[in-house]
């Protein structure tokens, strides 16, 4: 078990330069709101609170300058949850919905994606047409630099990012060239061995909230994404 968080990922300033969409991933109940569900906080937790008054600033310039914002909200059939983790955002059961705080994106024009796997970049694809909703969304907005926040950082926030860099190596998701994780907006949960008690998991799920964030972090840095403590707007 990883008692101490080993290093911190560099990070600058971003500033926005060209034409930027903002990707809002999982901030829902189920992950986010105290003691909404098996994965949610059970007490209050610092680094998820930050996140989501982090997402909900930079959503609200956003909206004030009509710029594009997507979401993905994590949503499971009641017979199709997700291993190895236990039940979580089941359709239904409110863990599913946007947490408080940025319940007024609802009254925007912002696209909500749905999704029933941990890659949103995947669950992005609509089964019956295989059209991918957001690659969609990139294009109909000309999107150059996405900005992504969200949770879990080393999970839901982490299989996108790498996905859409390979995306956008393979070139079908033009004009998107740079991805920027914005850390002060990302999160991930915390699980230790009380939890897995009480959840009955395995040992393998023990999870230091700090060590698996940085990790994340660095890990999508690895791959050419840009990680950002700070968003700046041109003037
Ligand atoms: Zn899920």
């Amino acid at each position: 078990m990883i008692n101490k968080t080993k290093f911190q990922v560099e990070q600058k300033a971003f500033k926005i330069l060209k034409k930027t969409g903002m990707l809002i991933i999982d901030q829902v109940n189920g992950f986010c709101t105290v003691g909404a569900g098996n994965l949610a906080p059970l007490k209050y937790n610092q680094q998820i609170n930050n996140m989501i008054k982090e997402t909900s600033k930079l959503a609200k310039i956003f909206t004030s300058n009509s710029m594009p914002i997507c979401l993905f909200l994590d949503n499971h059939e009641e017979d199709r949850p997700e291993y190895p983790f236990p039940p979580h955002c089941i359709k239904g059961t409110g863990e599913e919905l946007l947490v408080t705080e940025l319940e007024w994106l609802k009254q925007t024009d912002s696209l909500m994606i749905s999704k029933d796997c941990i890659n949103g970049f995947i669950g992005s694809i609509e089964k019956n047409t295989n059209k991918n909703l957001f690659i969609e969304w990139i294009k109909k907005n000309q999107i150059e630099t996405l900005i992504v926040t969200g949770i879990c950082t080393d999970i839901c926030v982490l299989d996108f990012v790498l996905t859409c860099m390979s995306a956008i190596n393979h070139q079908i998701i033009k004009p998107l060239s740079e991805i920027v994780v914005f850390s002060e907006a990302c999160a991930t949960y915390h699980m230790e061995q009380k939890d897995l008690d009480r959840l009955n998991l395995d040992q393998s799920m023990l999870h230091d909230q700090e060590n698996y964030h940085q990790i994340g972090l660095k890990i999508m840095q690895m791959r050419g994404a840009l990680i950002s403590n700070k968003i700046i707007f041109k003037a």
